[in-house]
């Protein structure tokens, strides 16, 4: 989010010193793993709808102006048993916003996605959404990186932001030793967050979450020209999700799954980074059932973490009545794919105070007591 915000500062003319405590396109946060689903039929809640094409606008720019292939277009299937709330949600979504989807029956689908075949998990019925598929994060942020670096922007990845204080409406920033003073101030710290705003610390829970790459027996099944990346409702728990082996990866990966939800609560700096057998073989068992064709060995895994609110949905506000401070926090397990979006409306309060961007539902003060 920090790093799209950067961007966007940058592509308006701002002044811009972005500041990261790891180096650009680091895997010790939550924007790591080589793919995240983009996709617009929103089954989360059908407000998100605007963002995301605006959001979808901004990848194509961030394409064109880094003249790199970010957005991989091999669509999203999404499964379901009958009355699925995903199924459901994704379906109103793009009813109300007029998103193309494909109604497939369970044969429908296996003869169309030959790695569908044979689906055990309790599925009445697949949605696809072919303009939807995943995005390379860590190639999003070292393009917006480079482009905002282009366009003038400072960036000082390795250095940590100790503290932070805002005195009549100049802010100082303490951070790698040296004292920063600007007038506005983006934070966008993720899992630590709660280590700046104070009041983000009763709003947030990380948690552990674990992606695991599985070499399918069938690789030609599994490619992003033969199976869109898929949500899968599973009837024993959370859904599983996954990415189809990119054909631009320099080595073959296979196809990327993890479990969307549940997880361990954690702390960023003391995050459990060892992913066990049991892990391993409950992701190969599950992929054996969800997507049959897809299955295989697993060949790597690696964990990242969830920064989630109670209700799910982010928090992009102004946060502090002193000075001109603005965050986005809480991104949970869906954020990636609104970054650009997000970076832009965080660009405009920083820059005016306010945005056009119908980011209403996303105020803190939703979680007020009383
Ligand atoms: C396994 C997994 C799968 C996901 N799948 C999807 C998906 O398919 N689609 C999707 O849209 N989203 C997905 N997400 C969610 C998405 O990746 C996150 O919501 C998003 O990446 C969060 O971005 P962020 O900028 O808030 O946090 P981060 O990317 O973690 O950035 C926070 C940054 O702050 C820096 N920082 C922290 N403290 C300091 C400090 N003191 N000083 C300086 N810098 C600091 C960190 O180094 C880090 O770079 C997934 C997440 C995970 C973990």
């Amino acid at each position: 989010m920090g790093m799209a915000a950067a961007w966007c500062l940058a592509s308006r003319g701002a002044r811009v010193l972005g500041i990261d405590r790891h180096q650009l396109g680091h895997d010790r946060g939550s924007s790591h793993g080589g793919s995240r689903i983009v996709r617009q039929a929103y089954f989360e809640r059908a407000d998100y709808v605007p963002l995301l094409r605006r959001a979808d606008e901004l990848w194509r720019e961030i394409e064109l102006a880094s003249l790199t292939r970010l957005v991989h277009r091999c669509g999203v299937i999404y499964g379901g048993p009958n009355g699925s709330a995903v199924l459901a949600g994704v379906k109103a979504s793009a009813q109300a916003y007029g998103i193309a989807l494909e109604r497939l029956t369970v044969a429908q689908a296996s003869s169309r996605f030959s790695a569908l075949e044979g689906c055990l998990e309790r599925v009445d019925e697949f949605v696809l959404e072919p303009n939807a598929g995943f995005v390379r994060p860590e190639r999003a942020i070292l393009a917006m990186a480079e482009n905002a670096q282009w366009r003038g922007a400072h960036m000082r990845p390795g250095v940590r932001v100790d503290s932070w204080r805002a005195r009549d409406g100049i802010i100082e920033v303490n951070a790698g030793g040296c004292t920063e003073v600007t007038q506005s101030l983006i934070l966008t710290q993720g899992a630590w967050v709660g280590e700046f705003i104070a009041e983000a610390q009763s709003m947030v829970t990380n948690t552990r979450q674990v992606m695991a790459w599985v070499t399918p027996r069938t690789p030609t099944l599994c490619d992003e020209h033969s199976l869109p990346a898929f949500f899968i409702e599973r009837e024993s728990g959370v859904p599983i999700y996954g990415v189809p082996t990119a054909t631009d990866q320099p080595g073959p990966l296979g196809v990327k799954i993890g479990f969307h939800g549940g997880g361990q609560p954690c702390h960023p700096d003391a995050l459990d980074r060892t992913v066990t057998s049991e892990e391993r073989e409950a992701f190969a068992r599950a992929l054996e059932r969800a997507v049959p064709g897809a299955a295989g060995s697993v060949s790597a895994a690696a964990v990242c973490m969830y920064s989630s609110t109670p209700d799910d949905h982010f928090v992009v506000d102004r946060v502090s009545t002193q000075a001109r401070v603005f965050s986005a926090f809480g991104m949970g397990g869906h954020g990636f794919k609104f970054a650009p979006v997000i970076g832009s409306a965080l660009a405009d309060l920083a820059l005016v105070g306010r945005t056009s961007l119908p980011i209403g539902f996303l105020r803190k003060n939703r979680f007020a007591r009383g």
